[in-house]
């Protein structure tokens, strides 16, 4: 069974509870460091805590500590931790919805409640499936990034690549970032943004070129490179959430993400062929689509996502 990291922002916790995630990292890292040293390691409890200090502790947050620091030190990887974040079974973590918001609940050194989590709708996508049950909520981890406190939750789901009936094609292209099309709705991402920034990362070259200042180009094509793995992986998201809810069971994208199944076509003549299935260059005239046998036009983009599907569906049969 796949299994992927949610991680989830906390909605503006209050300066006291950030105080306590921070006061419950500080203590967890310096019992698991005296863990990694301690001489029955092997045989420790939670009731070991107890040897460590006197104050209150969360001993679903031990046991998990506990659980880590023996594994990490068996395969030698540790040899003290610089920040060891609060860890929780999947019992100890529980999702719920209110209202319009989600909420996620795990033990700390106060009352348990539920905190409001800051969500995207393919967020929104995996938490109702944990709450549906078509997904299992496995461990968490309570941990901050950029000044922000995160709870990191594992999500294991089946696939069932067998029974997709809806298929999508993408068409992924300059002038359109990609065009998808289920059925006979179609979607089209904009690529303007990234033509836009593309062109300049180009002039800029060519100006450097000119210049000979090699190695600055080597770090632009590397920034842009970034640039654009971030640009693809926010329109990938976007497809996804287009294709879940359409119900898609196979497209152009991370496999793992949604249990999506991935076939690559040959892209050279899906933006050339008509529906009828006439086939020439010059049915393709930028963006627009015209057949030279029967007039049929559309948009070319378009007309090249919906002869992916139908390719991808050969494949489905
Ligand atoms: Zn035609």
């Amino acid at each position: 069974m796949p299994t992927i990291t949610l991680k989830l922002e906390l909605h503006n916790p209050t300066k006291v509870k950030q105080d306590m995630y921070e006061r419950m990292t500080e203590v967890n890292t310096s019992f698991a460091n005296w863990l990694l040293n301690h001489p029955k390691l092997n045989q420790a409890t939670s009731k070991l805590f107890k040897e460590f200090s006197s104050q209150r502790f969360p001993s679903a947050v031990v046991n998990q500590t506990i659980r880590e620091v023996k594994s990490q030190k068996k395969s030698q990887k540790a040899k003290k931790f610089r920040t060891f974040w609060c860890c929780f079974n999947n019992q100890n973590v529980k999702v719920e919805k209110k209202g319009e918001f989600y909420t996620v609940s795990f033990p700390t050194l106060e009352k348990r409640v539920g905190v409001p989590v800051v969500t995207r709708p393919y967020q929104e996508a995996w938490l109702n499936r944990l709450l549906n049950g078509t997904a299992k909520q496995g461990a968490a981890k309570l941990y901050k990034k950029r000044k922000k406190w995160c709870l990191a939750v594992a999500v294991t789901f089946e696939v069932e690549p067998r029974h997709e009936t809806k298929v999508m094609g993408v068409d992924l292209g300059l002038r359109y970032l990609a065009v998808a099309s289920v059925g006979t709705k179609s979607w089209f991402f904009k690529g303007n943004q990234c033509a836009f920034v593309r062109r300049r990362y180009a002039a800029l070259r060519r100006r450097l070129g000119k210049a000979k200042k090699l190695h600055m180009i080597r770090k632009i094509g590397r920034k842009e490179s970034r640039w654009m793995k971030e640009m693809n992986h926010n329109i990938s998201r976007q497809i996804v959430n287009f294709a879940l809810a359409n119900g898609v069971g196979v497209i152009a994208y991370k496999a793992e993400m949604a249990g999506i199944r991935v076939e690559w076509v040959d892209p050279t003549y899906t933006s050339q062929t008509c529906k009828c299935g006439y086939r020439e260059k010059a049915n393709r005239n930028g963006i627009h689509f015209r057949c030279q046998r029967c007039g049929y036009t559309l948009h070319a983009d378009l007309n090249g996502a919906i002869n992916i599907a139908k390719a991808i569906s050969g494949f489905v049969a």
